[in-house]
């Protein structure tokens, strides 16, 4: 019989958040209270529960949470106007732009209007482009909480092959970025990718974030891969409507040595890794203000 383990995202997350509650202790302790500002657009119903579930754990953890919510007519100009007054509020360390936008706003403008440093998300191209230099910057939250559950399940990355099936700016490039740095050696997959079954069953590592349900069964798989299940599916079965991932679970779990579960894998480590680094920003801007206030004493004496 083939053994396998199950990786347990929701205790993961919980490990990274009492870090988190501990470093917002200590920051507290120096009179830095971290403050998380969160805009939503309009009423998308998925999105109201993302940001209701962010707000919940941030305050869980002792983070400040803002909520902004605007009206679907919204226009580009306006949300820039509210980007800006947070970029400008220095009690203000994380600016969170729930996605989807509505179709009319200007999607990239707002997300490069944000300041890098408060740019939570890691969307912003100059926490992009700072990724795939391999440079410490706010990094993307889905891909970095993958990386931490392989990181715990794996051990050491290092040469390992690892294939990411999806290629999309929130959680393909950014995984394949991140992984590249772990030393892994990296294949993206897409929907242009020719037999992506036959390069998938080389891999050690498979992270999918594709939104097909149940897209990869055990035929994609090698035996003792270790499988990342980003994709959240809301399927119709039997009448009764219920989540699954891009993995067809019982399936992949005749070949594989570790494997997340959906819902209770990826999921909340996307949250975790937002409060993580909402914290890290915290600290940043706080490193950054007294270096500029040494530098202006030193200027005068
Ligand atoms: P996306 O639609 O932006 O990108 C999907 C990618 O899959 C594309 O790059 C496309 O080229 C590729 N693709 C499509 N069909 C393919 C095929 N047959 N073979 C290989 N590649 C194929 O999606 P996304 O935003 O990256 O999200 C992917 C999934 O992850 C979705 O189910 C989404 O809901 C989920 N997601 C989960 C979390 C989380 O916190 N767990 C966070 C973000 C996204």
């Amino acid at each position: 019989m083939n053994t396998h383990t199950l990786i347990d995202g929701k205790a993961a997350a919980a490990r990274v958040l009492v870090q988190v509650r501990k470093d917002v202790d200590r920051l507290r302790e120096q009179a830095i209270q971290p403050a998380l500002a969160v805009i939503l657009v309009g009423g998308d119903p998925a999105s109201q529960v993302y940001v209701r579930n962010k707000i919940l754990r941030a305050e869980e953890v002792g983070i400040r949470s803002v909520e902004h919510r605007l009206t679907t007519d919204t226009s580009t100009e306006q949300l820039l106007n509210l980007i800006a007054s947070l970029n400008a509020d220095r009690s203000i360390h994380g600016i969170l732009l729930q996605l989807p936008l509505p179709a009319h706003i200007d999607e990239l403008r707002a997300l490069q209007a944000i300041d890098p440093d408060k740019d939570v998300d890691g969307f912003h191209s100059e926490n992009v482009g700072g990724l795939s230099q391999g440079r410490a910057v706010l990094a993307p939250c889905t891909p970095s909480g993958c990386l931490y559950l392989l990181e715990q399940t794996c051990g050491d990355l290092r040469g390992k092959h690892a294939v990411v099936i999806g290629r999309s700016n929130i959680v393909g490039k950014p995984m394949a970025a991140l992984l590249l740095q772990a030393d892994c050696s990296v294949t993206v997959l897409h929907s242009r990718s020719p037999n992506p079954q036959a390069l998938c069953r080389q891999a050690d590592i498979v992270i999918a974030a594709v939104g097909r349900p149940r897209l990869i069964d055990a035929s994609w798989l090698k035996p003792g891969a270790v499988v990342i299940d980003v994709g959240i599916n809301r399927i119709d079965d039997d009448g009764r409507s219920r989540l699954v991932g891009d993995v067809d679970f019982d399936s992949a779990l005749t070949q594989v040595a570790a494997i997340t579960p959906v819902p209770g894998g990826v999921g909340p480590m996307t949250i975790a890794f937002l409060m993580k680094n909402t914290v890290t920003a915290a600290l940043n801007q706080h490193q950054a203000q007294r270096s500029q206030s040494e530098a202006v004493c030193h200027s005068i004496y």
